[in-house]
């Protein structure tokens, strides 16, 4: 389906797997792909990670979904709660070791997530750098000894396309978008970069460009 629209590949991926969901941090590409999924199927569960250390602007907006939508959300934390995070590793784990804390606060959430299900959607496009340059509109992997596709309907959008969808839908987005951020994740690994920064160079200092969630699958068939 390479040149798609990507309501067409949605239609597609919600008739062939019908254990599906959207997993989203709510950036602009999450948005856009829930407006577009819920105008197919208005039930389609959508699930979300909340770290413990999001901007309340992330909140604000996961909530203001549900509001204007009536979107069916699921909200995830770690099985490690913080308190025990800190106890164990000590406090502020992001500062010494990103990957340990991404794994604890998001990867294992979401590996939890995808249990049972068909397919996921995610919001990946090619253009947001080198670590989803070679991304697949479907990509097949084994979750726990079950097949599982992962859809990216968004592929060969632009930021451009986002934005114009957005916009022209009046869905909403994250306010810290307007105001020099460009990628948002958790407050402690997210900085502004202005209108000329790279679109993935606020998250982790540059030190790296995924938390995980898109690269822990190991066992990609
Ligand atoms: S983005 Fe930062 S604070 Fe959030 S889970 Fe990863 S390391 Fe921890």
């Amino acid at each position: 389906m390479e040149g798609a629209a990507p309501p067409e590949i949605l239609r597609f991926a919600l008739a062939t797997w019908p254990k599906t969901a959207i997993s989203t941090a709510f950036g602009p590409e999450g948005c856009a792909l829930i407006h577009m999924a819920i105008g197919i199927r208005p039930d389609i569960p959508v699930f979300t990670v909340d770290t413990g250390w999001l901007f309340q602007e992330s909140i604000d907006l996961r909530q203001k979904f549900v509001e204007k939508y009536g979107i069916r959300l699921t909200v995830l934390e770690g099985q490690t709660p913080l308190i025990a995070q800190d106890k164990l590793h000590g406090p502020r784990l992001f500062e010494r070791d990103t990957d340990l804390c991404c794994a604890l606060r998001k990867v294992e959430p979401t590996d939890r997530a995808l249990d049972g299900l068909d397919a996921w959607i995610a919001g990946l496009r090619r253009d947001q750098g080198k670590s989803r340059a070679g991304i697949d509109l479907f990509e097949r992997y084994e979750h726990k000894g079950a097949p599982l596709v992962k859809v990216n309907p968004l592929a060969t959008w632009t930021r451009k396309d986002t934005w114009d969808y957005l916009l022209k839908n009046e869905v909403p987005y994250n306010a810290l978008l307007d105001q020099g951020y460009k990628s948002i994740g958790c407050w402690p690994c997210t900085a502004a970069v202005g209108e000329g920064g790279d679109e993935r160079g606020g998250r982790w200092g540059g030190r790296k460009e995924e938390c995980g969630i898109h690269t822990f699958m190991a066992r990609k068939t």
